[in-house]
């Protein structure tokens, strides 16, 4: 668990960087933090291992001050990922990999079952890649590489800064599906930076939107997409509010959602509010509200049932087609 109890940064007289956070991560938890470029993303998150100072507050890593730890032991504990991963360019995969485990001294053969495993966990296959340098990788393989740097010592938890944003939309895609893949595999602590609202859709188990310094809303994804806090968050779904005017006044109805697969496709019978695959999203969403769960109803006969994490992902999905948020 991460908690953090009234956090700030100043890095000059002026203003605050971070200001009063008040913040806990539960242990396996992929986090989210977003918001525009300059609200204090990266300064919370290099403070988590100590990269920068704290001026005022607390942060706290399972219930002991991040300030009472060994600097080391607290580095090597924390995975950590940035935009443009700096890989060691006269090493190889194998050996850039390899650094942390073997400062913490793991066996030879421990070490090389653990890359090989990672490797082929993101796509890269071990015996094309391991005896590589870094130059014969694309941009989208150091990225990669990147990843299985930060999980090789087995770190409790990954910090992740905007990992994915300088690749182009297709790796960026096939790297945020690889990590949902493994979020489920590895089951760590994430806190991933993004200013992306798809990524975050797609990824989070948590979001939470920073402003200034502040946190504006910190909720399940959902629960941002039902209650926005104000008006900022809703912009943060595009122009006004992607939701409530361009998804709402589209054409989408619940047919999209199957043709998709969005759907849970098993025989429901309990007594619960059903929906015509040709109603509009607006009604599917007004029912959600009130529902958690809701039946499909097409040609007279149920066919599954949605719930309000189908809605997120088709939201996440319309938003990835229409361009970055
Ligand atoms: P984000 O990652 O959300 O873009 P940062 O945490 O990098 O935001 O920055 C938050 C604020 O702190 C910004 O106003 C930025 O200019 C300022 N800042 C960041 N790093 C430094 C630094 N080393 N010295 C002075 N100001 C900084
Ligand atoms: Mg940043």
């Amino acid at each position: 668990m991460i908690k953090f109890e009234n956090v700030s940064k100043c890095y000059n007289d002026e203003n605050k960087a971070v200001d009063s956070l008040n913040l806990t991560i539960n242990d396996g938890e992929f986090f989210v933090l977003i918001g525009p470029s300059g609200c204090g993303k990266t300064t919370t998150l290099k403070m988590i291992n100590r990269l920068i100072d704290l001026s005022e507050g607390t942060i706290y890593l399972d219930d002991k001050k991040i300030s009472e730890y060994n600097i080391h032991e607290l580095r090597w504990n924390i995975g950590y990922v940035l935009q443009q991963i700096a890989l060691f360019p006269h090493m190889t995969i194998e050996e850039n990999v390899a650094i942390v485990p073997e400062l913490k001294k793991w066996d030879k053969k421990k070490v090389k079952d653990r890359i090989t495993n990672l490797l082929e966990n993101v796509g890269l296959e071990p015996e094309k890649y391991l005896n590589r340098k870094p130059s014969e990788l694309s941009g989208g393989e150091q990225q990669r590489v990147g990843v299985v740097r930060a999980l090789a010592a087995d770190p409790n938890i990954i910090l992740m800064d905007e990992p994915f944003s300088a690749l182009d939309p297709i790796s960026r895609k096939r790297l945020q599906q690889d990590m949902v893949k493994l979020k489920k595999k590895i089951n760590k602590t994430i806190v991933f930076v993004t200013h992306d609202m798809q990524e975050a859709l797609a990824l989070g188990d948590r979001i939470c939107i920073m402003q200034e310094g502040k946190i504006v809303q910190c909720d399940t994804p959902d629960e941002i997409i039902k209650n926005p806090k104000n008006d900022f968050v809703r912009n943060f779904f595009k122009s006004g509010n992607v939701y409530k005017t361009s998804l709402f006044e589209s054409d989408y109805r619940v047919k999209d959602f199957v043709e998709e697969g969005l759907y849970d496709n098993m025989e429901y019978n309990e007594d619960i509010n059903c929906i015509n695959t040709e109603e509009s999203l607006e009604n599917l969403f007004s029912l959600l509200t009130k529902e958690k769960i809701i039946k499909i109803e097409q040609n007279g006969k149920v066919i599954g049932t949605l719930n309000m994490g189908h809605l997120v992902k088709f939201v996440a999905n319309k938003l990835e087609k229409d361009g970055e948020v």
